[in-house]
């Protein structure tokens, strides 16, 4: 049984292939709007609320006629990087595109959205993170949903977070966040990867995150666009777990999965936390 009725703060991420249509990569509106009026009947139901959202780069790509171009070209760390360029230049444009729509479908239920875009900075910084610290408080304190994305427009490789699995996590640590819901394109964990080994078995509930769990996550994915496999879930759920927070992997495919999990029923993967006592979010955290 899990009782989720006491959360209080609840932080749900969604890839990028749970709001994009794979085949173009632009926004699937139809999933956009079942998001929103998921996130705002919690919020109405009381949660105070925060959505880590990707898609940046997949609508921006999109958007500027240039996804051919950038999934043929190659990085490079010997020159200059076109592919790099092109990301953080489609990063600009798909991540005001998202959030215009983010405001607009937010809007129709009256719920009022922001965005906070991080680095890894902003949490190794000292006054970076007390300000981020302070203005999420602020935000939820006003009923705002924040909307959270990595700045992939600045953002290289020394201080990226890479993944919004793992930038989740962090969020919900700065937040002292009580759940974390991380929507996937799978059901939740396995013992292996399902679409290869047909003896994979689910497995509902994690109350230790030791070798064995860890030794289950595969460091693939199977969507063009999300950097996260299962691999990341689990470092998402060491940060989550340490700090005190109860965490579920579920899948996007239904994203009625926000009120279901919310409600405890038995959806997804459920990792328990184990609160570390000197639990401190900077040391998950190293500029590269
Ligand atoms: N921040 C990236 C974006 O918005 C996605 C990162 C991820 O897929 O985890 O497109």
């Amino acid at each position: 049984m899990r009782d989720f009725s006491n959360k209080k703060r609840i932080v749900v991420k969604v890839g990028s292939s749970s709001i994009t249509h794979a085949e173009t990569g632009g926004a699937d509106l139809i999933r956009l709007e079942k998001l929103v009026r998921e996130l705002t009947d919690l919020h109405n139901g009381g949660k105070d609320v925060v959505l880590v959202s990707s898609g940046a780069i997949s609508v921006g790509l999109k958007a500027a006629h240039i996804r051919g171009i950038y999934y043929s070209g190659k990085e490079r760390t010997d020159g200059p990087d076109e592919k790099l360029k092109l990301k953080q230049a489609a990063a600009a444009i798909g991540q005001a595109r998202l959030m215009m729509m983010y405001q607009k479908l937010f809007s129709e239920y009256n719920q009022t959205t922001a965005q906070v875009l991080m680095t890894k900075h902003t949490i190794v910084d000292n006054v970076n993170r007390f300000n981020a610290r302070n203005t999420f408080e602020e935000l939820l304190t006003l009923g705002v949903v924040p909307v959270v994305n990595e700045n992939d427009t600045i953002a290289t490789y020394e201080i990226e977070f890479g993944d919004n699995d793992t930038l989740s996590a962090i969020v919900a640590a700065l937040i002292e966040a009580d759940l974390l819901i991380l929507l996937s394109d799978i059901d939740g964990l396995y013992t292996d990867d399902p679409h290869t080994n047909p003896d994979a078995k689910f497995i509902p509930e994690i109350t230790k995150l030791d070798d064995t769990v860890e030794g289950f996550a595969k460091g693939s994915t199977g969507s063009l666009m999300g950097t996260g496999g299962m691999a990341t879930k689990i470092s998402a759920a060491r940060i989550a777990s340490a700090c005190g927070c109860d965490m579920v992997i579920a899948n996007a495919d239904d994203l009625g999965n926000i009120h279901r999990v919310v409600s405890g029923a038995e959806v997804g993967t459920f990792i328990h936390a184990d609160r570390k006592p000197d639990f401190f979010i900077e040391d998950f955290v190293s500029e590269g």
